[in-house]
């Protein structure tokens, strides 16, 4: 079973295999006896979020991955040996697991990683738990909440076609919002109208305050925020009195601070600016399945994803996801079932 290893800390743009994770080969003997309360899991299918550059290369970044360890990502995957009563054979278990094709857990190290048994859906492909219902989707649903969303109301959103991006835009048209999305491509406009958005914008090649104005006759009521910088400038401008902005990420901030003109508009429009991290709404994970199965099984909700093959991939996947190279929630698939 091959897994990585952080061996160290990235400084520049690349990660490579070789020099800052080692990828090791452990032999899992699927035979053996296990201890008590262990058992081993096969990874199928593994989350690459944007924060994962955050743990590779700040060491004081919360739970940044530790050196010589093997390295954690959101995932699903099933058991296959078990001496648990918890955690039975060909149960599917998902949570912040090793990186790893086979991962040997214990009790106590089960409980660190956050591993809960998952109930899946006949229907729905694995990647979906780690993608639309996985942590990307809990997300989206949590800071939807945070957006006391009303059916009438117009909901921007940024970074739309991403894995957080496009749960937030089709949640809120199901919810009778009008939605509009910013994304950089026109593959990823295209997307977009698949989607149902009521209005897409290229905030590479259209002018933002321009094309803003012209989709949003009536302002935003709710900006769902996953890039800040001069996006998040453009909505405030667009913003309604008594309007909501969701903090939930600013992946412009990585190439320099923003030049910020609109700052008046939070007094003059008595907006509310909210963020959160969301590992505060654990509590949502039930709820947020439960709704999201019903809408990916009758397709009022579309998921889109660019699925990786194999450890190897881990690199370029999260250089993709980071530069925008990517068409939708990236995976890395690890085995099939
Ligand atoms: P995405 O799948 O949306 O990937 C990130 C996207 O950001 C890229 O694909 C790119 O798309 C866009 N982007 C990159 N650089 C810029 C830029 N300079 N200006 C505008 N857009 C840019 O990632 P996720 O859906 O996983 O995450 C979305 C956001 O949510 C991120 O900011 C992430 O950090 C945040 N997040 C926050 C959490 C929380 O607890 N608050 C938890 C999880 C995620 P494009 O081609 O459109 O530019």
């Amino acid at each position: 079973s091959k897994c990585l290893v952080l061996a160290q800390r990235p400084t520049g743009p690349s990660v490579i295999i070789g020099e800052h994770l080692i990828l090791e080969t452990a032999t899992i003997d699927l035979e053996a006896s296990l201890k008590d309360k262990m058992f081993i899991v096969k990874t199928l299918e593994v989350s690459i979020d944007p924060y994962l550059s955050a743990l590779l290369r700040v060491p004081t970044f919360p739970a940044a991955y530790k050196m010589n360890e093997v390295i954690t990502g959101y995932s699903i995957g099933v058991i296959v040996r078990s001496n648990h009563p918890d955690f039975k054979i060909n149960d599917y278990v998902y949570g912040l697991g090793k990186f790893a094709e086979y991962a040997v857990y214990d009790d106590t190290s089960a409980k660190a990683h956050g591993l809960l048994v998952r109930k899946v859906s006949a229907g729905l492909p694995f990647s979906r738990y780690v993608g639309a219902m996985g942590m990307a989707g809990l997300t989206a649903y949590s800071g939807l909440q945070l957006a006391e969303l009303k059916s009438g109301e117009t909901l921007f959103v940024s970074a739309a076609t991403g894995a957080v991006g496009q749960v937030v835009g089709q949640v809120a048209k199901i919810k009778g919002l009008r939605v509009i999305g910013s994304a950089g491509s026109q593959a990823k406009i295209d997307l977009l109208h698949q989607f149902g958005f009521d209005g897409a914008i290229n905030y590479k090649t259209d002018d933002m305050d321009t094309k803003l104005a012209e989709l949003c006759p009536d302002g935003i009521d709710v900006y769902y925020d996953n890039v800040s910088g001069e996006i998040l400038d453009s909505a405030l401008a667009k913003m309604n009195r008594f309007g909501r902005i969701i903090c939930c990420g600013n992946m412009s901030l990585f190439s320099g601070p923003p030049v910020m003109k609109n700052l008046l508009s939070i007094v003059t429009k008595s907006l509310t600016i909210r963020g959160f991290v969301t590992y505060d709404y654990e509590h949502l994970d039930g709820p947020l399945v439960e709704e999201l199965t019903q809408y990916l099984l009758d397709g009022r909700m579309k998921y889109s994803e660019d699925i990786r093959q194999g450890i190897e991939s881990f690199p370029k996947a999260l250089e993709d996801l980071l530069a925008g190279n990517t068409s939708g929630k990236v995976i890395i698939h690890l085995n099939n079932l």
